[in-house]
Order: C-alpha cells, then structure tokens, then sequence
C-alpha cells in the first residue's frame, strides 16, 4: 500500500481545511480501502469524517427525507421512515453488499463507490477511468457484466450501487459543503456519465463533502420496490435491476418513477416507461407496453447482448410487483 497521512477530524470546518491541503475524506472506507490495498488508489492523505455530525435521518418541512451521508447502509435500510415512506430504498439498502459492509459503509460513500469493472481493478491493464488516456481493455475485453446504456469510446463500465437506483428513480438532491459553502445539485447530475473523461466520475468541487441525500416528498399514497437480478442470490452485484415508484388513484397512474442499475455507466432513469405510465390504468398489457420501452438507445458489447432482453423483462416484473397485478 502507498504511504499516507492520517487525519481524523471532529467538524465540517476542520474537515474542508484538512481537504483543501490535498487531503481525500474517507468514511466507512470500504470501498477506498480495498483500492488502495490493491494500489488503484494512492492518496497521500486521508482525512477521517466518521465523527461528523452527519448521520441523522430527518423528515424534511416539505415532507421528504433528508438522509445524512454518515448514516450507514444498515441503519438507513432499517430506519421506520424509510421503510414507510420509500421501500425501494430500504430494499436496494439491504440487497447490496454483505450485512457486515453494511454495517460499515455509509451513504455518502455508497454513492461514491467506484466501478467493479475487472480491468479497473486490475494496475496491469489499460483503463481509462484509472489512467486517463491509456485505453479500456474491456471493449475488446470479457464484458458481459459492463453497461448497454450511456458507454462512450473511452469507457462501458457500470456504476454499481444499489441505492443509487433508488435515488435516481425517486430524483433525489445530494446536498454539498465545499469552501464556497452549501448547495445541492439534483442526484441526476450528480453522478457523471464517462464521455471521454471517465475518470472523473461526480460533479463535485475540489474539496466538497456530501452531508446528506434528500428524497423529495412524493404523492401518497406511494408504492415501491426494488428487483436486483444477478448471478448468485446474494453478495453480487446486479446484472439489470428496477427501482419503481408508483402513485395510482382512483385507479389511474398518477405519478411514476422508474430507473435501472446494473445495465448503464451511471443509475439509468427510464423516462419512456415512466410516460407511458402515467394516465392509464394498470394492466399486465400496460407494464409489458411500458418496459418494452426500458432499454431505448442500448449499444450492447459483444458478451451483454442478453441485458438488452433482461431489463426489459426486469422492468416488467417490478412494475407487476408494485402496481399490483402480480
Ligand atoms: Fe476502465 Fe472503464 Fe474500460 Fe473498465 S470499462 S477498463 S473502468 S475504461
């Protein structure tokens, strides 16, 4: 492992300081710390944020949910409000990584969570997303887990979190500090699709820190679930899965939100299926007319071409489960 400082801070302010001499926040570190053990990452320093004050899960004045970025995976999967107001939260929550990861990892990092793509992790091959300019050996490479949606020339990697779907799908605000103060950037444009610069992977600042996720206040009621399909039942990421949200009254779709993981380089919001949803009254004809839609605009890769049908099918069977005609 590289050689590094660290530092543990106890407030916001002392944590931006600590980030503007260079220093890399670090949290649950269950991510950071597998990559610097296998040298993808070589911070020189790192800064604790463990102790911050951000680990509360709040109802917002509209009626929201304000998420801070230090509450763990476990707890936030668990808390009653979440549970309540957004399953398919707290589903995506508990069907990623092992109980003890979630344990340790916190929300701000699971959004921060880097590729799984093999060659990323490999210091051997070339891979854009580690060093710019040096090719992607997963283009011509094994890529039957890598993405259908949102891929560029320089990079098809997906971006693997569960929660992230979630977010995306429910069009969630990721709130920042950074030495110029606060703001909040909407969860879509958070997370930055590869380009030809896949190594930079969020839209923040030098030096910011998320402090919290906001899940916006949705029409009630509101039903909705999250369906992972991978390989083993448990501890893999996903190969396609949906996070859908539904509000019907009087028998007719109101509102719908619908977003992929596992098929796109950052959580795929579905805007297609979701308008062909809204309006018209749930049927089976209706979710199979409105997945068929989920994968517009896929360029599968040579070993992923079986994603194009598996989301669709994904979608169709989540949009069954929670609009109920399962
Ligand atoms: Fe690197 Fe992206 Fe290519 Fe994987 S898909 S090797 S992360 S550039």
């Amino acid at each position: 492992m590289h050689p590094f400082t660290y530092t543990r801070v106890s407030d916001t302010r002392e944590a931006l300081n600590a980030a503007r001499r260079g220093g890399r926040y670090i949290a649950g570190g269950t991510t950071l710390v597998d990559l610097m053990r296998e040298t993808v990452e070589r911070p020189e320093a790192l800064v604790d944020i463990g102790a911050l004050p951000l680990d509360k899960v709040t109802v917002t004045e509209r009626g929201g949910l304000r998420i801070g970025a230090l509450v763990t995976m476990s707890e936030a999967a668990a808390h009653p409000k979440v549970r309540t107001l957004y399953p398919v939260v707290s589903e995506a929550l508990e069907l990623s990584a092992s109980a003890q990861l979630r344990n340790m990892a916190t929300i701000g990092g699971n959004i921060m969570q880097r590729t799984r793509c093999a060659y990323f992790r490999d210091v051997t091959a070339a891979c854009n997303r580690r060093e710019p300019g040096t090719g992607c050996a997963a283009r011509e490479g094994f890529n039957r887990t890598h993405a259908i949606l949102g891929t560029s020339a320089s990079c098809v990697a997906t971006h693997p979190s569960d929660a992230a779907v979630a977010f995306a799908a429910l069009e969630a605000t990721v709130h920042l500090l950074g030495p110029d103060g606060e703001r909040r950037i909407a969860f879509a444009d958070f997370l930055l699709p590869p380009g030809s610069t896949p190594n930079r992977e969020q839209a923040l600042r030098q030096g910011e820190l998320i402090t919290a996720v906001e899940i916006p206040a949705l029409p009630r009621p509101l039903k909705s679930g999250y369906l992972k399909v991978r390989d083993r039942q448990s501890y893999e990421f996903a190969l396609t899965s949906a996070a859908v949200a539904l509000h019907v009254r009087g028998g007719v779709i109101r509102e719908a939100r619908v977003a992929a993981g596992g098929v796109g380089t950052v959580p795929w919001k579905l805007p297609a299926v979701e308008r062909h949803l809204v309006g018209e009254r749930p049927s089976d004809s209706l979710w199979t007319a409105a997945a068929a839609q989920a994968a517009q605009g896929a360029r599968p890769l040579q070993h992923n071409r079986f994603k194009v049908e598996l989301l669709k099918r994904t979608v169709e069977r989540q949009l069954r489960v929670v609009g109920g005609t399962k």
